[in-house]
């Protein structure tokens, strides 16, 4: 049974990124406002993830970590009408399975907050009071410890950097996508970056983006009933060649479906396909766009549940989404595929 929580729980939990990750949007889930993110050695020593939210029941504490407890949602027909990040109660299991966890909680009717210590299975093995306000804490200290190749990999200096590029990526993702949520990401004890509340989608990427890159997008939207789809977009203003010139192809280019940061290939092309069209596409294989793209959709007609980090999603009525991606695009560029 050791070895094969290991092994499941290494394909949950892939990356530091991975990690940040799940206690962010777990921190969300929780109705966070604030977080705090500090790693130290990218992460491979020590991630520190702490939030201001709801903070967990004492009678919720014993199983909090064991893999498969969630307490969002308690039947299949949840999965329906799903508003939450997480539902599988994977994560801090997973978690506790691959490193040294500890979770500190207080939620507004406890008097102190505790830290509880977790074993590799998740189980509290002991407890103590401590000073810190609302919310919750979670350390996770030697990452990959036992798993020493994974550690080797992500050991060189290389693959350390490309980490933490991703770990800041995505807390730009989750910044665009909720404006009301103070980020801090601090390395090595150094802060990195960092992002006030905000009101809106705008502001939201004025603070991530900056003022000149915003200044070269156009908020657009399309609404429909049946299939019920609502899109909203900051694409880049029709005559303008703005690109990322940044080496890593998909960081400037936010798709999110019902608030999660996706991959979705044939979005992304379509996408580069209207907007390049306007330029030498040749040219610009390699550059994508810069722009927003907010889908919204009935939780029922989508499946987040085809790769443990939930990136990829599976939409029921695909073809309708493109169609109306596509009439945005032309009424926006003018270009119509071929
Ligand atoms: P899931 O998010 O799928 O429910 P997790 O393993 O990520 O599973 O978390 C397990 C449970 O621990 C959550 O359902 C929630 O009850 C609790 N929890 C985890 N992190 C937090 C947090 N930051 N604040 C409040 N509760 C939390
Ligand atoms: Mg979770």
């Amino acid at each position: 049974p050791d070895t094969v929580r290991l092994l499941s729980s290494a394909q949950v939990i892939t990356s530091a990124g991975n990690v940040v990750k799940e206690l962010l949007e777990n921190s969300v889930d929780a109705g966070a406002t604030s977080l705090e993110i500090k790693m130290e050695n990218y992460g491979l020593d020590r991630i520190e993830v702490r939030d201001n939210g709801q903070g967990i029941q004492a009678s919720d504490t014993a199983v909090m970590a064991v893999r498969h407890y969630t307490s969002k949602i308690s039947c299949h027909n949840d999965l329906e009408c799903l508003e939450t990040y997480g539902f599988r109660g994977e994560a801090l299991g997973s978690i506790c399975a691959v490193a040294e966890v500890s979770i500190t909680t207080k939620t507004d009717t406890d008097d102190f907050s505790t830290q509880y210590s977790l074993d590799v299975t998740g189980k509290v093995v002991s407890q103590k009071p401590s000073h810190l306000g609302q919310g919750t804490t979670v350390t996770v200290l030697k990452l990959f410890k036992n798993l020493p190749v994974r550690r080797q990999y992500y050991a060189n200096t290389k693959k350390c950097k490309e980490e933490l590029k991703k770990v800041q990526d995505l807390l730009m993702a989750y910044a665009i996508v909720k404006p009301d949520l103070r980020l801090t990401l601090a390395h090595n004890k150094v802060v990195l970056w960092q992002k006030a509340r905000v009101a809106d989608l705008r502001s939201a990427l004025l603070a991530t983006l900056g003022s000149g890159t915003v200044a070269h997008l156009l908020p657009c939207r399309h609404d429909q009933e049946q299939p019920q789809i609502t899109l909203d977009g900051f694409f880049p203003k029709p005559g303008v060649d703005y690109f990322s010139t940044s080496s890593s192809s998909h960081d400037k280019t936010f798709i999110f479906i019902n608030n999660r940061p996706v991959q979705q290939k044939d979005i992304t092309k379509l996408l580069r396909q209207h907007y390049t069209a306007q330029y030498q596409a040749e040219s610009n294989r390699n550059r994508y766009p810069v722009l927003v793209l907010k889908i919204t959709l009935p939780p029922s007609s989508i499946d987040v549940n085809l790769t443990p980090d939930k990136t990829q999603v599976l939409l029921h009525n695909k073809e309708a989404v493109l169609t109306a991606l596509e009439a945005l695009l032309v009424s926006l560029y003018g270009y119509r595929s071929p």
